[in-house]
């Protein structure tokens, strides 16, 4: 059976904790999908020059944040890596060489999702990081060699956030900005109709995706996602909340069904 792959918009790292919309969904996804053998994330939180995979069989949990509170800093997230799944990877990759780190632990990108996806944290966890130094068409081609793996029962989760404009953001007013709104449903409208090439080169969406995607850390997760939706499957969208200037706006590709 093939897996489903999901690009989770994962916002506030606090998400990780407070019984929250959002938490709710990632919950009930983990009990919804087909349990995977890992999990491999391409999370936003890990950026790095050439391509590098975690491959520890103990890889430990990355509190990358400041200024929050305490239980967020105590939150564990053990689970297994999965050293065998790195390897396969970096022989999948064809077109560059992608290099195993074996020191590397779970970013919040990763571990604040499935830490309500699959509390026990009984599934491996890899992932692999990102030169975001590198076009939106580099990562979705390296992404399109990840294919196999869907058949391997691995879930391949892109983790970042498709609308993510920090310095506008406001903790005080929750309330949608105009532009984020518009920006996030113009992108829905792309994924929708599947123009994976106006996404790809998202640059090119004019004033407003620059304002959308200031850096591009946390929307090149979701190429990744798109490169592995293959003819015939749905890309059914979720979450599709904007908070100010972030979008939590979430992508589930070949999923079951509904109901
Ligand atoms: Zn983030």
């Amino acid at each position: 059976m093939k897996m489903p792959v999901l690009f989770v918009g994962h916002g506030n790292p606090m998400n990780a904790i407070e019984r929250n919309e959002f938490y709710r969904s990632w919950e009930v996804l983990g009990r919804r999908l087909p349990k995977p053998r890992t999990v491999l994330c391409i999370s936003a939180h890990w950026e790095s020059r050439f391509a590098y995979v975690t491959a520890t069989d103990r890889p430990p949990t990355i509190h990358d944040f400041y200024g929050f509170p305490k239980a967020l800093f105590e939150v564990n997230y053990p689970a297994p890596g999965d050293p065998r799944l790195a390897q396969r990877v970096a022989d999948l990759v064809t077109t560059e060489q992608v290099r195993l780190d074996p020191g590397r632990g779970l970013d919040h990108g990763a571990w604040s999702v499935l830490i309500a996806m699959y509390p026990a944290a009984d599934i491996p966890v890899v992932q692999l990081s990102m030169d975001t130094s590198l076009s939106g068409s580099h990562h979705y081609a390296l992404a399109r060699q990840l294919a196999p793996l869907r058949d391997e029962s691995v879930l391949i989760v892109g983790s970042g956030n498709i609308v993510h404009n920090l310095p506008l953001f406001s903790f005080q007013d929750a309330k949608p900005q105009a532009w984020a709104l518009q920006c996030d449903e113009e992108l829905r409208q792309h994924i929708a109709a599947r123009r994976h090439d106006a996404l790809i080169d998202y640059p090119a969406l004019g004033a407003q995706a620059r304002l959308a995607v200031p850096t591009p850390e946390h929307y090149l997760p979701l190429l990744y996602a798109l490169a592995l939706q293959e003819p015939g499957e749905t890309a059914a969208m979720f979450n599709t909340r904007v908070l100010s200037s972030i979008s939590m706006t979430s992508v589930l590709i070949g999923g079951p069904a509904q109901g």
